[in-house]
């Protein structure tokens, strides 16, 4: 009975230390999603900045572009003529290519919008998820606070019952073996250690005149029968 309500407090206390730690997992991953919508935001602005680039860049072509024709009617000689439609050919193509970048950093930037909106909506969802798991973990900090009380209400209710000299003994093994101490013996092996037990010594447990300790592991030992019987 006080070793079963010793394990439930080591169970106890392993789910006290796990808890904060699975909270910070979570923390953890929230940032990592913060910092890569973050990202795709500066990658937004990035392609807007360089459309809005592109754009400035045709503007100022437009009169270069208007110049260039109006020469046509100016020109004397063949040759000339020849050299302004060249350019104003150039010129064309040069339009043309950036017209082409505006259209793909279009593309571009609606896919990116929706990327951050879908960020967005992750967010939200891994925010109400995170608020919904703390509120369940604090709760079970609690009920475990709760339980402990109660254990060390019956710990001691039943501390007083107990033969004291066992439960010094009990104790003192408690202290150095952390965790279980009494071990059931099955086939001459200590359930505790999984060493065997000394022939003589296993005859003396299946008598049970007195309380015996496992040579190997020093837990309290108990004849727990043997599979062949
Ligand atoms: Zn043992």
């Amino acid at each position: 009975m006080i070793q079963a309500i010793d394990t439930r407090f080591d169970d106890i206390k392993r789910e006290r230390e796990e808890t904060p730690r699975r909270i910070e997992k979570l923390k953890g991953d929230l940032d990592l999603l913060r910092k890569a919508m973050d990202q795709d935001l500066s990658t937004l602005e990035e392609l807007k900045e360089g459309r809005r680039k592109v754009e400035r860049e045709l503007e100022e072509m437009e009169p270069k572009f208007k110049k260039s024709k109006s020469r046509l009617n100016e020109v004397k000689s063949n040759k000339e003529y020849e050299a302004v439609l060249k350019e104003i050919a150039g010129l064309k193509e040069l339009i043309f290519q950036k017209e082409e970048m505006v259209i793909e950093c279009m593309e571009e930037i609606e896919i990116q919008e929706k990327e951050c909106a879908n960020n967005n909506i992750r967010w939200e969802e891994s925010q109400k998820e995170y608020k919904g798991r703390e509120k369940e973990f604090s709760q079970r900090m609690r009920e475990l606070d709760k339980e402990v009380q109660s254990l060390n209400e019956k710990m001691s209710a039943l501390s007083e019952k107990v033969d004291q000299d066992l439960l010094r003994r009990y104790n003192s093994l408690r202290m150095y073996l952390r965790g279980q101490v009494v071990a059931r013996v099955k086939d001459f092996v200590c359930q505790g250690c999984h060493l065997g037990i000394p022939p003589q010594q296993y005859n003396d447990l299946i008598r049970g005149d007195s309380l015996l300790n496992c040579p190997n592991c020093n837990r309290i030992i108990y004849w727990g029968g043997n599979n062949s019987q």
